[in-house]
């Protein structure tokens, strides 16, 4: 059993915003020569999500809106009497923070429609890490 780590960085320019990472965590995969096994996508952030959709342009602007209106800025947080992005927080706690993916014959294992998204939620930020570990043989 093999066990390849590798670290994906990103700047990101808006408060929230989608950046499809999917060709970004193949090359890892593939560096990594593991053929059959599993690929682990995690950002170990509190305020930036993983999710798998579709990377099409609409749809990641209405997941950028959606989020804007399921947690808005403005509200009677706790948190934000020490600091100021509890909805950033809330949104990453719901949507969370990684994602397993199966990985069969050297391809990893997804729907049409399922590309690898990072979500950032409390941009912009010089710097989001994107944790990718492949396990297997
Ligand atoms: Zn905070």
């Amino acid at each position: 059993m093999k066990f390849f780590v590798k670290e994906l960085d990103y700047s990101t320019r808006s408060r929230v915003e989608v950046i499809d990472i999917t060709s970004d965590v193949e090359g890892v995969v593939r560096e990594s020569g593991v053929r059959n096994g599993i690929v682990l996508v995690f950002a170990p952030h509190a305020t930036a999500a993983v999710v798998l959709n579709e990377a099409e342009e609409g749809l990641m602007r209405d997941i950028v809106n959606k989020i804007l209106e399921l947690f808005p800025r403005e509200g009677n947080y706790a948190h934000n009497l020490i600091d100021d992005n509890a909805n950033s927080h809330l949104a990453s706690a719901f949507l969370g923070q990684g994602k397993d993916i199966p990985l069969v014959n050297g391809s990893m294992v997804r729907g049409t429609w399922q590309n690898i998204l990072l979500i950032e939620l409390d941009g912009p930020r010089a710097r989001r890490r994107v944790v990718v570990e492949v396990i297997g043989e």
